[in-house]
């Protein structure tokens, strides 16, 4: 583990082994942390924070520059360890690292760029504004979806603003997350201790790093089911928490809606990681008259995919993250077709590694499970709906208030829906997620608190009020 700028061993002596999904094989072993490692790291990162925080914000920034730099450098090697690791294709996974080192670049931009405002006051010789402060020293904990960009989403803008932090990557994607802080360990100019990286499992060294009392801060992306218990493990201290869950997000096909252009996105966004995307589709209802269209369609791109080994440049989609998930998502196929779905397309799982081929569900209904879960997979699930159905009423019919995907090509009939949806982010025609837009805009038991944005670099702060008098 990468702590207080020396690689360490877990000071119990344990690991973990993690597994590459595409062959189902071990790769490898991290250093599994319990509490006693938490504590180290964190008082490393306490230690780190009075000097990182005084820092003038351009010298900080060249040191943020410095490990965009350092990850361009790095990319390859970095998609390498997350194909072999995550099952990423070759080319999403670099893509991935350009993307994060524009995170650091952007957030440092961006952290130059806040400013404050003075507030008027009933008081003469009275100046009262508010205070930008860092927040001091924050837990991150990642989920595996997406893990180097999710890494750098979180980690820029916290140190661009001056905290410190301890990351703990998801415990079957370790050895990304040490290989991201290897890249971070040949920066010259990050300071040790300013960011350390414990590896570990969720329930030991996630659980010690949420309650740690000396932790001011939570940052997780995970599932909704994770986030309640991280939640009341921050409680005791009551810790500032911003929370990216889960999500089962509607997508709603109107009748006149650009059916080659909205495949073109959510076709993409399906499949794309293997569907192991929170902003990803994940109920989608089509009106009758366009239905027969968009399954026929949407099975045809899925057949046209090339679904193989992530090293191989060529192949779009890979496997699962792991055997669980593998069987948590056909456990979802299966049912749904024991409800009276349809099997358009897919469902085959492989028998080396942890594959799905890209599936296709029809005729399925709002109240099956396969509808009402997220399924976090490549498989799509198609509701028909008629002029009869409350379409609202069924978008917003979830736990979970993510994002809404609308198609139309009357804009005036989807822009009157967005006040209506009861979720975080409503994409209409398109989804684009870029540096500028605040993410984890989420509502409900998809999530609290932003991410993204200057949205999200504001939640790295603390505002201090400050009043002074002087008469
Ligand atoms: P997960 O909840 O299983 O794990 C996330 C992290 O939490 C891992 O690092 C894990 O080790 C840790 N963890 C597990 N139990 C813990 C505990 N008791 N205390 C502290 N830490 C613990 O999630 P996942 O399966 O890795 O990721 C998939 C989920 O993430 C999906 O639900 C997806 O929607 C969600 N997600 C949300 C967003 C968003 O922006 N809202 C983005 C990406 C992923």
């Amino acid at each position: 583990m990468y702590i207080n700028g020396d690689w360490v061993f877990a000071a119990s002596g344990d690991k973990l082994t993690t597994v590459n999904p595409s062959t189902g094989e071990p790769i490898g072993t991290a250093p599994s942390a319990n509490a006693r490692d938490v504590d180290i790291a964190v008082g490393a990162a306490r230690a780190a924070f009075p000097a990182w925080s005084g820092l003038p914000q351009g010298e900080r920034n060249k040191v943020l520059f410095a490990i965009a730099a350092k990850i361009r450098e790095n990319a390859h090697d970095i998609a390498l360890v997350e194909g072999e690791e995550h099952g990423t294709p070759y080319n999403d996974a670099f893509g991935a690292c350009m993307g994060a080192a524009e995170k650091f670049e952007w957030s440092a931009n961006a952290a130059a760029a806040l400013k404050g405002d003075e507030i008027p006051v009933p008081a003469a010789n009275t100046l009262t504004y508010v205070k930008r402060e860092p927040v001091g020293v924050i837990g991150f904990i990642t989920p595996w979806n997406l893990p180097t960009i999710m890494t750098a989403v979180k980690l820029a803008p916290a140190i661009a603003l001056g905290n410190t932090c301890v990351i703990k990557p998801p415990s079957i994607n370790s050895l990304t997350g040490l290989k991201f802080a290897h890249v971070l360990s040949m920066v010259e100019g990050l300071p040790k201790g300013v960011v350390n990286f414990i590896t570990g499992s969720g329930s030991v060294a996630g659980a010690a790093l949420a309650s740690h009392p000396d932790v001011d801060m939570i940052g997780f992306t995970g599932s909704s089911e994770t986030g309640k218990a991280i939640l009341a493990s921050a409680a005791p201290t009551v810790k500032k928490c911003v929370m990216e869950l889960g999500g089962n997000n509607p997508v709603l096909i109107f009748p006149d809606a650009d059916i080659d252009a909205s495949l073109k996105v959510l076709a993409w966004r399906q499949f794309n990681n293997s569907g192991q995307h929170c902003s990803g589709p994940g109920r989608y209802y089509v009106h009758e008259k366009v239905y027969d269209e968009f399954v026929s369609k949407f099975a045809a791109y899925a057949e046209s995919l090339k679904v193989g080994d992530p090293s191989d440049k060529s192949v779009q989609m890979g496997p699962l993250v792991s055997r669980e998930h593998q069987q948590k998502v056909l456990g979802y196929i299966d049912g749904a077709l024991a409800e009276g779905a349809r099997l358009v397309t897919g469902g085959v799982a492989s028998e080396t590694g942890f594959f799905i081929t890209p599936t296709v569900l029809a005729d399925c209904t709002h109240g099956m499970k396969a509808a009402r879960e997220e399924i976090f997979g490549p498989v799509a699930v198609l509701i028909k709906y008629t002029d009869a159905d409350d379409l609202v009423a069924l978008a917003n019919d979830s736990d979970y208030g993510l994002c809404a995907h609308v198609w139309t090509r009357d804009i005036g009939a989807g822009m009157k829906l967005i006040g209506k949806l009861h979720v975080g982010a409503v994409f209409i025609n398109c989804q684009m997620l870029a540096n500028e837009q605040p993410w984890g805009t989420s509502i409900k038991e998809s999530g609290i608190g932003k991410e993204g944005g200057t949205y999200g670099l504001l939640e790295f702060t603390d505002a201090k009020l400050v009043c002074v008098n002087y008469n």
